[in-house]
């Protein structure tokens, strides 16, 4: 069986800036990527609502249907603007995946992103 930490490093070590926050999107644990890609410390968002990323310009209408799928234990997958803690703005591919508890109910939810700003 893989060790606990393999998946540890292997998260840690991915390019792609990834998070797991409970139910309500508050952030549990961020990893190295996130940190490089967002500019904050994983100490400073832990505790934080993902919204810290928002750069308050994103329609509610996004962020409904974003909340409405997950929330139905699907998976959403969009691109929004974010901001990084400097202040600059970034186009960000974002896929949210809902984490089952061994009740199938909802507790976590898995953040998955990156810059496609350059590809646009
Ligand atoms: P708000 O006014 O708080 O919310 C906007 C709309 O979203 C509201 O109309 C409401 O219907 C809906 N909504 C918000 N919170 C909830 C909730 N708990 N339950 C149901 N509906 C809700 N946002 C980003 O901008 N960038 C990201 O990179 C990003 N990554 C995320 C990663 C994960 C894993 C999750 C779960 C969420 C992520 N979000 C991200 C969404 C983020 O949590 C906020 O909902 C969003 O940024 C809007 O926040 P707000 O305070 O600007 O707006």
């Amino acid at each position: 069986p893989l060790p606990p930490r393999l998946f540890f490093e292997a998260v840690e070590q991915s390019p792609i800036a990834i998070s797991i926050t409970d139910a309500k999107a508050t952030i549990l644990y961020a990893n190295h990527a996130f940190e490089t890609l967002t500019g904050y410390s994983r100490e400073e968002v832990r505790g934080q609502n993902e919204a810290i990323l928002s750069n308050n310009a994103t329609p509610d209408s996004v962020y409904q249907h974003l909340w409405r799928t997950i929330q139905h234990k699907q998976t959403w997958t969009g691109t929004l603007v974010n901001r990084t803690k400097q202040g600059g703005d970034y186009l960000a591919e974002l896929t949210i995946s809902p984490v089952l508890d061994g009740d199938g109910d909802l507790k976590y939810f898995l953040g998955m992103h990156r810059d496609v700003t350059k590809m646009h």
